[in-house]
C-alpha cells in the first residue's frame, strides 16, 4: 500500500464505509495515516427500526449517530464529521452545494486520496449524489492539488461497463476489525453479520470479497 498523507471518505449512509473499506481505513489508521470521514447524512429513512423495535422515526438518526461513532472508533478514524444533510434526498440537492461543503473540506486537510462510490456505480442514487459531487469537487482543484479518487463500483454490471478494478487492497489482516465495523451498524446490519459470521466459520468463498480484499476501480475527475 502506497503511503497517503491524508485520506478522505465520503459516504452518504453511515455504513457505506464498514461495507466498502472498513479495511482499507483500519489499515490506514494503523499505520498512522489519518483519516477524516464526511458522512452525508444519519441514515434517518433506514428502513430498519430493529426486531424488535429498538428505534422510530425520531429516535433513528440518534441511534445511527451512535453507531457511526462506535464504527470509526473500531476503524480509528478521530476526524468524523456529520454533514447532517437528509437521507434519501441527496439527488435532489444542488450538485454544487454538495461540492462546495466537501470542497471546503479538500481545501482544509488536502488529503493525498479520496474514497467514495464510484460516481454513477453507486445503486442508490444518495450513493451517486455524494460521490458526483466529490468528483466535481476534486474537478475544481488544481490538477498538482487533486486526490486520487479510488472509487467503489457496486452496479452488477459495473466490470462490463468499466471493466475490472484496477485496485485490489489485501485486508486479511483487519478481517476482524472489518467484521466489528459493520457490526457497530448494527440497526442496519444484524442479518449480515449473521451471515458473515457463518460463511467465516465455513471458509466460505463469498467471505474473499467481503473481509479478505477490498477492490476500487481509480477515477479520473
Ligand atoms: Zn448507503
Amino acid at each position: 500500500m502506497q503511503a497517503e498523507k491524508h485520506v478522505l471518505v465520503v459516504f452518504p449512509h453511515p455504513d457505506d464505509e464498514a461495507f466498502s473499506s472498513s479495511g482499507t481505513i483500519k489499515q490506514f489508521t494503523q499505520s498512522g495515516v489519518p483519516v477524516t470521514y464526511l458522512c452525508g447524512t444519519l441514515g434517518q429513512m433506514g428502513r430498519n427500526l430493529g426486531n424488535p423495535l429498538f428505534a422510530n422515526r425520531e429516535t433513528l438518526p440518534e441511534v445511527r449517530k451512535k453507531e457511526l461513532v462506535d464504527a470509526c472508533k473500531v476503524m480509528g478514524i478521530q476526524d468524523l464529521r456529520m454533514l447532517g444533510l437528509h437521507d434519501k434526498t441527496l439527488e435532489f440537492e444542488d450538485e454544487n452545494y454538495l461540492a462546495d461543503i466537501i470542497g471546503k473540506v479538500l481545501e482544509e486537510v488536502k488529503p493525498s486520496l479520496l474514497l467514495t462510490f464510484y460516481p454513477k456505480h453507486g445503486v442508490h442514487p444518495d450513493h451517486d449524489a455524494m460521490s458526483n459531487a466529490a468528483a466535481l469537487a476534486v474537478s475544481r482543484m488544481p490538477k498538482e492539488e487533486r486526490p486520487v479518487i479510488y472509487g467503489k463500483a457496486i452496479l452488477k454490471n459495473s466490470v462490463d461497463l468499466i471493466g475490472p478494478p484496477d485496485i485490489t487492497i489485501d485486508i486479511r489482516d483487519v478481517a476482524e476489525d472489518k467484521l466489528k465495523a459493520i457490526k457497530a451498524h448494527k440497526s442496519q446490519t444484524s442479518g449480515w453479520v449473521e451471515l458473515m459470521e457463518k460463511q467465516l466459520k465455513e471458509n466460505a468463498p463469498e467471505i474473499e470479497d467481503w473481509l479478505y480484499r477490498e477492490t476500487f476501480w481509480t477515477y479520473e475527475a
